[in-house]
């Protein structure tokens, strides 16, 4: 069971606090500035992912939440403490790095070192194993373990003390598509169980079917941050495709009904007219169109993914290395 120094504490944090609030940070490393100004809120019990592609912060911002690099600016308050501060850390679990277990102990025994390190009875070992389904191969020594089993027990040995916050750099990193499904469903049932998770990730998919909320980063730099609904509903996130005869009677149309300029696109067989944003009232479009005596031939409007979005925000041709 749970200490009871892992409780909420009436002083700290309450429904309206956000489990993390992060502004206006900055960190340089030499010539590279990771982080350039970033804001965040994390609220409890959500899941908010972290987005970026390689270089973006999102390790280094991790690394400032747990107090293991210092911001030269902006403040930072974890559980409504300053990151690293004992009171904070005690009620945050990590998987920063690749976990460093030792082979030939089971995965229990490797559980149990570092949970009497930290002052936990043995049964905290049975639950966090129980978690995060390795209760069955426990006894296992660490060596006989996957990748993904291996990550699992890092998770783990992060839930130890059953932490308010989890923070999980790239937890699906390196894993084939087994490990990252059941990683992925390990997230999903941590937050639906009201743990506040924060992870960082490559996988756009996987960002898209468990976070509730998530954080595009590129060069420092935060791009979007709402949910995942909202940043798919992102004006622009909707692309229409019009094929229409004559063609440039209909692209007078588009353009005189949205104000965009369409694109024509296609051979002269299969000429189609296609608008980067769809507009709201697409039967009122078809319906000037028909009244101009064009004629339609399909119209398809295309949702983008988070994939999608995703790479239109973070698609720049300079140097990523250049400072602005
Ligand atoms: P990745 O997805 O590749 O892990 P990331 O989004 O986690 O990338 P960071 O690891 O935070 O990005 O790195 C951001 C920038 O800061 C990079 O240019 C990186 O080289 C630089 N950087 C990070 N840590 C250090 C350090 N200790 N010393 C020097 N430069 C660093």
């Amino acid at each position: 069971m749970p200490t009871e120094t892992v409780q909420p504490r009436p002083d700290s944090v309450g429904a309206a606090t956000a489990t993390v609030e992060v502004a206006g940070v900055r960190k340089r490393f030499g010539k590279v500035e990771a982080l350039r100004g970033v804001s965040l809120e994390v609220l409890p019990g959500q899941v908010y992912g972290l987005l970026g592609p390689n270089g973006a912060g999102k390790t280094t911002l991790l690394r400032i939440l747990l107090g293991l690099v210092r911001p030269d600016d902006g403040t930072v308050r974890v559980l409504g403490r300053p990151p690293g501060t004992p009171e904070a850390l005690r009620r945050v679990g990590a998987l920063i790095e690749t976990p460093a277990f030792v082979p030939h102990l089971s995965g229990r025994t490797n559980l149990q070192v570092l949970a009497r390190a930290k002052g936990l009875p043995d049964t905290e070992v049975d639950r966090v194993l129980e978690v995060v389904e390795l209760h069955q191969r426990g006894n296992d020594r660490f060596t006989g373990y996957s990748l993904g089993m291996g990550q699992r027990l890092g998770v783990a040995a992060a839930l130890l003390g059953d932490p308010k916050l989890l923070i999980l750099d790239e937890p699906t990193n390196g894993l084939d598509p087994e490990g990252v499904a059941s990683m992925r469903a390990l997230v999903r049932s941590l937050g639906a169980g009201g743990t506040t998770v924060l992870f960082s990730s490559h996988q756009l998919g996987e960002v898209q079917q468990i976070c509730d909320r998530v954080v595009v980063i590129d060069r420092g730099l935060v791009l979007a941050d709402d949910t995942v609904t909202a940043i798919r509903d992102r004006p622009g996130s909707v692309t229409l495709d019009v094929w229409a005869t004559p063609a440039d009677q209909a692209a007078r149309v588009l353009a005189e009904y949205t104000g965009q300029t369409p694109v024509e696109d296609g051979d002269a067989d299969d000429r189609h007219l296609h608008l980067a944003s769809a507009p709201d009232d697409v039967p009122g479009l078809i319906r000037a169109l028909v009244a101009a005596g064009i004629d339609i031939h399909e119209v398809r409007r295309e949702r983008q993914t988070l994939e999608g979005v995703f790479f239109a925000l973070t698609s720049h041709d300079d140097d990523p290395t250049e400072e602005s």
